[in-house]
């Protein structure tokens, strides 16, 4: 089907429904929380009924954001006519074991994104699933609300890396008017999004970054528990380290690992992997399990710390155009 077809077939589906449970994935970001909140404003202005529900808590940075105190963090009793999952891969990225819904909808960007779901909408061109939201709107005909554009914006920003990616293209900064002209106050919005973090993040940066390691074209860092725990910090604040490692000259390549408590008895680590053009990182995260974008992606591993680097950096050197070998590293301290 192509975009347009989808979009015809969507609003169908939407017409024939009344009540509607929204979801997207779990450790929510930008993307994940303004889709969702736009496709909620989107179906108010449709007389539809609509529960919003993210497995984990919302981050501070979007606790701005319109109608985000409507999200609850329990499915409901009793089931909708149909779920809607946004930016959001599987069933299992949402946190929640199954979605009880008779009908479900996928609409996601992720390249990795599998057709899992009833009806599937899945655009791995667009910069973020807030733009195929925003294309629903226009197709509905429906009133763009500021609510509706601050949401919208906000998923456009941050997945766009600020409007940096390469999916960041002339439609992206027309969409961005769009939604200015719509009520999005740009400066408000980043005041929120960057200049609002806790001291803690700043805190965890620093021990993250005393952690950097250089191994060809490849920068890797780590945090520990017991590191997060001396920097008061929690998972939150991890977000967008990896993006300094990326910001390195010379680097093709960064990954960041997170050690996370998943119960069970083996140390887990959460990897976040960026890449800055050649390098696929969705295939490296998918064949670990994970997925996500050509040029970010994550995936989970199994610890101890040693092993999982050496199976990560090996991946990402064998995926490079001019392949070195391991064992380069430098510690920068
Ligand atoms: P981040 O590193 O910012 O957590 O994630 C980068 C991108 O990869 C995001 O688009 C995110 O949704 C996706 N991603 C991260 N972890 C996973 C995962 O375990 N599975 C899938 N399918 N996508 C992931």
């Amino acid at each position: 089907m192509t975009n347009t077809e989808s979009i015809a077939a969507l609003l169908n589906l939407l017409q024939e429904r009344q009540s509607f449970l929204l979801t997207s994935h779990a450790r929510p970001d930008g993307d994940a929380i303004g889709s969702t909140l736009g496709l909620m404003h989107l179906l108010d202005g449709l007389g539809k009924d609509v529960t919003v529900v993210f497995a984990d808590p919302i981050p501070l940075i979007y606790h701005q954001l319109p109608g985000v105190e409507r999200i609850v963090h329990e499915l409901p009793a009793i089931a909708p006519d149909a779920a809607i999952l946004l930016e959001c891969g599987s069933v299992e990225r949402s946190g929640f074991d199954r979605i009880p819904a008779a009908f479900s909808i996928n609409i996601d960007h992720h390249q990795s994104s599998k057709p899992f779901a009833s009806f599937n909408w899945i655009d791995p061109h667009a910069c973020a699933v807030g733009a195929m939201v925003y294309d629903l709107a226009i197709a509905a005909a429906a009133d763009i609300t500021s609510a509706m554009a601050t949401c919208l914006y906000t998923a456009v920003l941050t997945d766009t890396g600020s409007f940096t990616y390469s999916s960041t293209v002339a439609s992206t900064f027309a969409l961005a008017e769009h939604l200015l002209q719509r009520g999005a106050d740009a400066n408000r919005i980043a005041q929120a999004v960057y200049f609002s973090n806790p001291p803690s993040k700043l805190r965890l940066l620093g021990l993250a970054l005393n952690n950097l390691h250089l191994d060809g074209e490849v920068a890797w860092s780590s945090i520990t528990l017991d590191e997060m725990a001396r920097a008061g910090a929690d998972v939150e604040d991890c977000e967008g380290v990896v993006n300094y490692l990326i910001g390195i000259a010379g680097i093709e390549t960064a990954v960041f690992l997170r050690e996370f408590n998943g119960g069970l008895a083996v140390q887990q680590l959460r990897l976040s992997l960026r890449s800055k053009g050649e390098v696929d990182v969705a295939r490296i995260a998918e064949r670990f399990g994970g997925g996500g974008h050509r040029n970010a992606s994550g995936c989970t591993l199994d610890g101890p710390l040693a092993s999982a680097v050496t199976r990560i950096v090996s991946a990402l050197h064998a995926a490079s155009p001019t392949p070195v070998g391991p064992n380069h590293s430098t510690l920068l301290a």
